[in-house]
């Protein structure tokens, strides 16, 4: 059965896109640490980042890199962090997440945003995206 990650790719389930190309997507985290954070996932369904092959391994990190720098131009934050996790979810992963403080990279608090902030801040992200 496909993973929520390959549902979210396929159109299945919804999703606050920031960036797409024929090999990755990026969207918002429904359950952000912090306004911004982001999911950057290959479309291959690959549950361990460290299983993908190490060309998409190499693009994976490209094209997050590319999102993460327009993460910085539109979240006010110190730096933009980079995260591998993926105890939830077992589809390989890049979470960045805006960061002010050590707090914000734990996963312990989590901020409430409104459907209509999580369009907005998606919207803005994908207009400083340059693929
Ligand atoms: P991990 O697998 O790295 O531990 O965490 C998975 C992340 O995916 C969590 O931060 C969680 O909030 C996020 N997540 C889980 N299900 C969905 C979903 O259906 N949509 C979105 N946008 N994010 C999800």
């Amino acid at each position: 059965m496909a993973n929520i990650f390959t549902k979210i790719i396929n159109g299945e389930i919804p999703c606050y896109k920031v960036a797409e190309t024929d090999e990755f997507l990026a969207f918002l985290d429904i359950n952000p640490n912090a306004k911004g954070h982001t999911l950057c996932i290959p479309k291959v369904e690959v549950d361990k980042i460290f299983d993908l092959d190490k060309e998409t391994y190499g693009s994976l990190m490209e094209f997050s890199r590319t999102v993460a720098i327009a993460i910085k131009k539109v979240i006010p934050c110190k730096r933009v962090g980079m995260t591998v996790i993926g105890l939830e979810v077992p589809h390989a992963h890049v979470h960045l997440i805006p960061l002010n403080s050590m707090d914000d990279a734990r996963f312990i608090s989590k901020e409430k945003l409104t459907p209509e902030e999580f369009e907005t801040t998606a919207k803005a992200i994908a207009s400083y995206v340059e693929l």
